[in-house]
């Protein structure tokens, strides 16, 4: 009889399909092996022990045992199970949009325990309080910069000049801030100084204390405006989320 492989890893529920009438396909993040997908069955019934650490955006303990095509989770010991990301609309939707963002430039197979501390640390903060807006922002920055996707923001993508706050603007096929005396030469949209502050803070600045920080109106809608396209312009598929994400 051949021998199955069962292993534990720490996960992240960030999308899940049906599978017939009592089982779930379970996208997980992982710890230990980044994106996999699992089969959860009997699921969909009461009373299943997986159920509760297998919700969406739930933080567990997940053991797998390796199957032929997919891996069969087989025991779940939840850890935090994020209540308001899943009940408070206006959370969920941020929180939506950063798991689709996540599995839409992942592939499986690929592990990064940086990627799944920033996705905790992320859904910790929105589920703690924090402002949706300012935290998805530095989501948005923290996934694409540690996925090799950019942008350059302390330098000017053209001439390499260190990029100031004072004169700056954004170039979205570029990948980054333009300098203020490239800016006469090459196509950029308005990069002010507040909001090219704040992008930078964004990505300094620990996750745990934006959860203190609001972006002002403005430079909020300067960094909605500047990241839609930007992560627009990096994905593969428009995402089905964004249209939900509160403006
Ligand atoms: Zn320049």
């Amino acid at each position: 009889m051949r021998r199955v492989r069962v292993y534990r890893v720490s996960s992240l529920v960030i999308r899940q399909r049906d599978l017939g009438e009592a089982d779930r396909v379970i996208i997980l993040y992982t710890a230990e092996r980044g994106k996999l997908s699992a089969v959860a069955k009997g699921v969909k019934r009461g009373r299943s022990k997986l159920a509760g650490g297998l919700q969406l955006f739930s933080h567990a303990q997940v053991q797998l045992a390796a199957g032929r095509s997919l891996e069969v989770a087989t025991q779940v010991q939840p850890i935090e199970l994020f209540y308001r990301l899943r009940e408070e609309m206006s959370r969920y939707v941020y929180a939506c949009y950063v798991a689709e963002l996540l599995d839409n430039l992942v592939d499986e197979g690929r592990s990064d325990r940086a990627v799944f501390d920033l996705l905790l640390a992320t859904f910790r903060a929105l589920d703690a309080g924090a402002d949706p807006p300012t935290v998805v922002h530095a989501f948005e920055l923290r996934l694409l910069s540690r996925l090799g996707y950019g942008p350059e923001i302390t330098h000017c993508v053209n001439c390499r000049a260190p990029a100031k706050t004072a004169k700056a603007g954004f170039s979205v096929p570029q990948g980054g801030v333009i300098c203020g005396r490239c800016l006469s030469t090459h196509r950029a949209v308005a990069l002010g100084p507040a909001a090219l502050r704040a992008m930078r803070e964004l990505v300094e600045l620990p996750v745990e204390q934006l959860a203190a920080r609001r972006l002002s109106s403005s430079v909020r809608d300067e960094l909605d405006r500047i990241l839609r396209a930007f992560v627009d312009y990096q994905l593969s598929r428009p995402l089905r989320t964004v249209r939900f994400l509160v403006r």
